[in-house]
């Protein structure tokens, strides 16, 4: 089977590439980028989809996700975190560890690769747990996990509070060549934190999370990445004084990567003046300085990385008062779109979009796709870079609601996404 996307600004990041052309997928494989081609039909063995005005991108890799399959499954599933994937325009996601039960034993790694075969969506990804249980005192069995088929190592959702812990686990996870990834947040100056500390914060009679709460504890993992000469990988990055630390390092040479969320790139916490749950999420909105060094960060490369952390949360959660509504915002059907606003604002640009959601995360993760060199498997996705659309959750695919955008006018969506080939989500049917 022959699909060629005819005409289309093809762009990967991988290949330094950016230029109109044909893209001809054979099978399961991109076989050729071809200026000027000319000769193709479209008949029993060849489907031909004009995609003028489109972007051709790498298929959209989201290294940072929460599916809730075990354990919370009226959150999402793995079948409806695969929809809303593929509606998202992203062609794999990893997904963190934080389920019930948490993903620290191959039986946990195996059902979630069988439920993800079963869905038969995007392609995914587990993250296994650095401790047992996440309790933060016993090593997950890495060896074990890793060939059962984790890509990462990550607490997610907590801290490893434990340095020695941490360091051990930077160490197994380094002789495996995969990451740990790592939440990072002071318990001891977080706890009990509801958004931000400052002014709104003091205004609404919410208490505080520092932003050094974060801080501190990349600076401790840029530390033991720098003592042992082993990677680590920051989530969520949501200040300034994380991303002084992460340039920092890398200035010296440390093996360190970092990703930041859309939301924390567009939203400062402000948002939470009308004590809106849908803004509840940790780390915190931050203000307008750390918002501002989060998009500085992202044009210079000191952030490597849009994670969506999707976090999905039912009603029952959400609706509820400020200090008892749990943390999270769902992010896959919005990440582009609101992304792409930093291209639309000249923060960004398109290549470099790309780069930050497809390229680097395969890289970090090492995992197939990130590009489109003739001969991988093609990993596809389409964008109108500008249609115009309004956020409405209740047409999302994911089981949950809550979205900090809902009612905002974005520019630029998913158009199709292709997985080995096969189209999977395709506006125009
Ligand atoms: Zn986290």
């Amino acid at each position: 089977m022959k699909l060629i996307l005819r005409g289309g600004r093809i762009i990967d990041p991988s290949q330094n590439l950016d230029m109109e052309a044909d893209l001809v997928i054979i099978d399961e494989k991109v076989s050729a980028i071809e200026q000027n081609r000319s000769g193709d039909k479209a008949d029993d063995s060849t489907t031909l989809i004009d995609v003028s005005g489109m972007v051709v991108s790498p298929g959209l890799i989201d290294m940072h996700t929460h599916l809730r399959e075990p354990g919370f499954e009226y959150k999402e599933t793995i079948q409806t975190g695969s929809n809303a994937a593929l509606a998202g325009g992203f062609t794999a996601l990893a997904c963190m560890a934080n389920t019930d039960p948490v993903n620290d034993s191959r039986s946990v790694t195996e059902f979630i690769l069988r439920q993800a075969a079963l869905a038969g969506g995007t392609r995914i990804y587990p993250v296994a747990a650095v401790s047992k249980g996440q309790n933060g005192k016993i090593l997950t069995e890495f060896g074990d996990l890793r060939e059962a088929g984790v890509v990462a190592f990550s607490d997610d959702g907590r801290p490893v509070t434990d340095s020695g812990l941490m360091r051990s686990a930077l160490e197994y996870a380094f002789s495996l060549g995969i990451p740990v990834i790592s939440h990072c947040e002071d318990m001891g100056l977080a706890e009990g934190g509801q958004m931000n500390e400052g002014f709104p914060s003091t205004e609404l009679g919410l208490q505080g999370i520092p932003s050094i709460a974060e801080d501190i504890m990349v600076l401790r993992d840029i530390a033991l990445a720098e003592y042992t000469g082993t990677k680590i990988h920051i989530a969520h990055v949501s200040t300034a004084g994380s991303i002084r630390a992460v340039a920092d390092a890398k200035k010296r040479g440390v093996p360190v990567t970092a990703e930041t969320a859309p939301h924390y790139a567009t939203l400062t916490d402000e948002a939470l003046r009308d004590y809106s749950t849908h803004c509840k999420v940790y780390p915190p909105l931050r203000n307008s300085e750390d918002m501002a060094a989060v998009r500085e960060a992202l044009r210079d490369g000191t952030l490597d990385v849009i994670a969506s952390d999707h976090a999905p949360h039912s009603s029952i959660e959400k609706d509820v008062e400020f200090e008892y509504a749990l943390p999270g915002i769902i992010g896959l059907e919005t990440s582009l779109a609101v992304c792409l606003s930093l291209v639309h604002d000249g923060v960004l640009t398109l290549p470099q979009l790309i780069e930050k959601m497809s390229t680097n995360p395969a890289k970090i993760l090492g995992i197939a796709g990130g590009g489109l060199a003739t001969g991988v498997t093609a990993d596809v996705t389409v964008i109108d870079p500008l249609a115009e659309w309004t956020v409405d959750t209740a047409t999302f695919r994911s089981k949950s609601r809550n979205c900090p955008f809902q009612g905002w006018t974005l520019r630029g969506k998913a158009v199709m996404t292709i997985v080995g080939g096969v189209i999977k989500f395709d506006t125009r049917s």
